[in-house]
């Protein structure tokens, strides 16, 4: 019996420091923790900016809970992206931070707040011609 010519089409995150489970309330962010120095980072590295070292890195699990440090709604954005939408950077509790839009809230000033407590969920964003299908996160209010 012949194989078929195309692979099994694969889940695969969009970013690098996004980690896969089984189910999509089992994935998690992961950060580099560099093993000369102990600074952290989010997703992988390959130099320390600290110490420029090489590390080794190890791999951390980080938390999914976190607060909303800076936010903006943003009016205008790439063709096919609708606005408005809130982008942020959220502080996580180890200490690092990321760029991550806020869902879960209508995008207007009143409804967000420097501190603000959000939880990190994923979503299918998209799907390529293979039928790969793409994970990228956002957080919601927790
Ligand atoms: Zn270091």
């Amino acid at each position: 019996m012949a194989e078929a010519a195309t692979a099994t089409p694969e889940t695969r995150p969009l970013v690098p420091h996004l980690k896969l489970g089984e189910t999509r309330d089992q994935d998690y962010l992961a950060g580099s923790r560099c093993q000369n120095c102990g600074t952290l980072y989010v997703g992988p590295r390959q130099f320390c900016a600290k110490c420029s070292s090489q590390g080794p890195f190890a791999t951390e699990r980080l938390s999914s809970n976190g607060e909303v440090y800076v936010w903006s709604i943003i009016h205008q954005s790439r063709p096919g992206i609708p606005t408005p939408y809130i982008a942020a950077v959220v502080d996580l509790p180890e200490g690092v931070a990321v760029n991550a839009n806020i869902l879960g809230v209508e995008p207007k000033p009143e409804n967000m707040h420097f501190g603000m407590k959000v939880k990190m969920e994923t979503e299918k964003v998209s799907e390529d011609r293979e039928g790969n299908s793409y994970i990228a996160y956002h957080f919601v209010p927790a």
